[in-house]
């Protein structure tokens, strides 16, 4: 089962319509030393930026 990913980063390559995330998979961080306290210090490592 693929799992549905959700994002508003529009300039990403893996970007797609309705916010849809179409990698295969993504790599989600803790920025604060592999850990997070709240929702800004997450980050997906797997964005990449669109070619223009
Ligand atoms: S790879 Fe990450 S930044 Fe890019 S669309 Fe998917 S979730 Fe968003």
């Amino acid at each position: 089962m693929k799992l549905e990913v959700l994002c508003n980063v529009e300039n990403c390559t893996y970007w797609a319509e309705g916010n849809q995330c179409v990698a295969d998979s993504i790599y989600v961080v803790g920025l604060d030393n592999n850990d997070a306290d709240n929702v800004e210090e997450t980050a997906c490592k797997t964005f990449e930026p669109r070619k223009q």
